[in-house]
């Protein structure tokens, strides 16, 4: 079974192949069936399909906030 990489919006990953600029570390800024990533270095900004990411990542360099599933609001719930 493939192991799913816990992904979060604003990581910090560095990859194994570094951006023609030279930099090696990334932001995360979307995600989805591609995940978005902005160059640090240089601020370049690619789309990479989950697969391809998790082979190349080498390491997270800072975590993003942890996404804390909220159990399902009740409409129109507001203070009491
Ligand atoms: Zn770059």
């Amino acid at each position: 079974m493939p192991e799913l990489v816990d992904f979060r919006l604003d990581d910090v990953v560095e990859l194994r192949k570094p951006h023609p600029c030279g930099g090696s570390t990334w932001t995360i800024y979307r995600l989805g069936a591609d995940i978005g990533l902005q160059c640090v270095t240089c601020g370049h900004y690619v789309m990479l399909p989950r697969p391809t990411l998790e082979r190349r990542l080498k390491r997270f360099a800072a975590r993003g906030p942890e996404v804390v599933a909220e159990p399902e609001a009740e409409a129109g719930a507001g203070p009491a």
